[in-house]
């Protein structure tokens, strides 16, 4: 089984783009997404009028959802706006790879045929239950 690992995302709690975050969860094997996420948003505020900040993290239908927040000095104009979306649009982008990774070691999962269905697994984790069955169906 997969755990929340406390001590990893404690290190996040006194991060300065987590500061109005309310919960932050994820698994161990996706640090490296919330890295580039970290990376990604570092990089874009210094380009942009307003700073953008993680409201919340967590694991939903077996992916990691990342929300986000404008933090406004003055009220959103449209430029903002289209500003905010493009870069919560990339952040999404780069959370969606939690699909395919392994929520204990990270490493890309693959397709296997258990019981004449295909699941998606890690092969060094085989056990762990990877994300909502009925949506990775879908997906494949
Ligand atoms: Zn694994």
């Amino acid at each position: 089984m997969w755990a929340i690992d406390s001590k990893l995302t404690d290190l996040y709690k006194e991060h300065h783009l987590f500061k109005s975050c309310i919960s932050i969860q994820f698994p161990k094997g996706w640090h490296s997404i919330i890295k580039e996420i970290v990376q990604f948003l570092e990089y874009s505020n210094r380009r942009i009028d307003f700073k953008i900040v993680v409201t919340q993290v967590k694991i939903k239908f077996g992916m990691l959802i990342v929300y986000l927040e404008p933090e406004l000095s003055v009220s959103g104009d449209a430029k903002s706006y289209e500003q905010f979306s493009e870069i919560a649009q990339k952040v999404d982008g780069i959370a969606n790879k939690s699909f395919r990774m392994c929520k204990i070691c990270g490493k890309n999962l693959v397709k296997t045929v258990v019981d004449s269905r295909i699941a998606v697994r890690c092969l060094e984790h085989f056990d762990v239950t990877q994300g909502d069955k009925d949506l990775r169906r879908m997906r494949l």
